[in-house]
Order: structure tokens, then sequence, then C-alpha cells
């Protein structure tokens, strides 16, 4: 890791899984559309690609649940033993961990994102999203 890294925290809803993850100054971020998603967690998703051994957290908290990808590859979802919030997402695909965005203590780092999976699916308000925000 010869890039800066910048030290972050996090935590679920309820508390009780707290971490601290190294990211790039520029993380690299994804909205994600697909079905998956959509079934797993009610609508798109927005994860930070990590760096090998970039958290630090206690596993023992989280509960795993896992299924096959598109690729045939399998896809883990760690999530929150009390409050159930997802926290990591593996995928085998591509040996990476990707941690869900809105459990960071400090959104404000997050200026950049792309789109992924917005072909394939995506809710149709997406298309003027724009003209939907109103606060
Ligand atoms: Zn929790
Ligand atoms: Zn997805």
């Amino acid at each position: 890791m010869d890039k800066k890294m910048i030290n972050h925290t996090g935590g679920c809803f309820c508390g009780q899984v707290k971490f601290t993850v190294k990211l790039d100054e520029v993380p690299r971020v994804f909205n994600c559309h697909c079905n998956d998603c959509m079934k797993k967690m009610g609508g798109m998703i927005t994860i930070i690609d990590l760096r090998e051994g970039a958290i630090d957290i206690d596993k023992s908290k989280l509960g795993i649940y896992e299924h096959l990808g598109g690729s045939g590859k399998k896809i883990q979802k760690h999530y929150c033993k009390n409050c159930t919030a997802p926290v990591l997402t593996y995928v085998a695909k591509w040996n990476k961990f990707y941690l869900y965005a809105g459990l960071l203590n400090d959104i404000s780092i997050l200026k950049n994102v792309n789109n992924i999976h917005y072909k394939d699916s995506h809710f149709p308000f997406m298309e003027n999203f724009d003209s939907t925000i109103k606060s």
C-alpha cells in the first residue's frame, strides 16, 4: 500500500458493531442497482471497495448470509447479529470485501460514486432523480 490511506471509524445502527477502516483519499464507491441487492436490502445500495486488510472489526459480532452470484461464485453478506444492519459484503469473484458506505461515521468524504448494474435494473425514479429532491 504505497498510496496515502486515511483511518476512518464507523458502526452499525445499534452500536454493537464498531470498526476502524483505512480508505484511500478518494475511496472507490459504488451504487449497486442489481436485483440481488434490491431483494436483500430493499433498494440500491452504496458500498466502498476495501483494500486487503483495510478493516479492523470484531467478526464474532457478525452473522453471515451466503449465496451464489451471477458468476456462480459465492457472495457473503456480513450483518450485525443484533440489529441486522449490513456491514460488509464479500465477493469471491473479486476476492474482495466491500463496506456498506452508510456505516461510516463521517460520510462527508464520499464525493464520487460509480453506478453499477444500472442498465440491468434500477428504480425508474432514478431517471429523474434531480427533480425528486425536495430537501
Ligand atoms: Zn447492530
Ligand atoms: Zn448489487
